[in-house]
């Protein structure tokens, strides 16, 4: 059986003390919640401060980004290993938003990838179709090479420590959800590529949906057996409505 799991990625926003704030609103809610695995992801500069914050409680806590590289020359860059030094549990690889802004490549995101696994970081691996994909049919293309390219040379023991978001670019932020049956679709054809890469595996591994996911729209998501989640943005920016999702999924 696979448990639940809800992640916030807080983008580029909440100040080191204002994330603070919000993950001691948020522990106060949902913070001994058992039966759903639960993160959030602050950016960089935050990510002490909510460890420390979080540190007795259920919430983990996942860092957006990092360098598949374990120190050297890349200013402004964060090394893997600086990450797991902090107790974070989780990492964000691949996030659309990296690969459209920041020109990161489906080799990029595998090599972070690998990197994560090697210093028990756990990557959420971010795949999802444009609108102009998706409007050419071109969706389970898309997302199947991604899904390949992002787990190439990673081993079979490894995969399962591995979360996939599904997160069809033209809902991020817009406010307009895929359907739970167009999520759905896209993410069983995912778990079909998991069973191909390493037979067995698709069972354990979790997926995620995520793109205008609040908390009136979780639940349909979640009665869809293939969804174990959803990577969640701006209604993670606030504690109840984040909690409104954990308490809904
Ligand atoms: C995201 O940034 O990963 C995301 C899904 O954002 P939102 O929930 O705001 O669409």
């Amino acid at each position: 059986m696979r448990k639940p799991f809800i992640a916030g990625n807080w983008k580029m926003n909440k100040t080191p003390s204002e994330a603070r704030e919000l993950v001691n609103k948020l522990k106060e809610i949902t913070g001994n919640r058992t039966d759903v695995d639960m993160a959030v992801c602050p950016n960089d500069v935050s990510l002490q401060g909510v460890v420390e914050e979080l540190a007795s409680t259920n919430i983990k806590v996942g860092a957006q980004n990092m360098h598949w590289k374990e120190s050297g020359a890349y200013t402004g860059e964060t090394a893997p290993g600086m990450l797991a030094d902090l107790g974070i549990e989780y990492i964000i690889i691949g996030h659309s938003e990296r690969r459209q802004i920041f020109n990161e490549t489906d080799q990029d995101v595998n090599r972070k990838v690998k990197s994560a696994l090697q210093y028990d970081l756990k990557p959420i691996i971010c795949v999802g179709e444009s609108l102009a994909e998706r409007e050419a049919g071109k969706t389970k293309e898309t997302v199947t090479f991604q899904v390949k390219a992002a787990l190439a040379g990673v081993r079979s023991e490894d995969i399962e420590k591995v979360t996939i978001a599904y997160e069809p670019i033209w809902a991020i932020g817009t406010g307009e959800s895929a359907s739970a049956e167009q999520a759905a679709d896209t993410i069983n054809k995912i778990r079909k590529i998991i069973a191909e890469l390493a037979p067995g595996k698709e069972s354990e591994v979790r997926i995620q949906y995520g793109g205008s996911v609040k908390p009136h729209n979780i639940e349909e998501f979640m009665s869809k057996p293939d969804i174990d989640g959803a990577l969640v943005g701006g209604a993670s920016l606030e504690a109840e409505s984040f909690a409104g999702v954990i308490e809904n999924a």
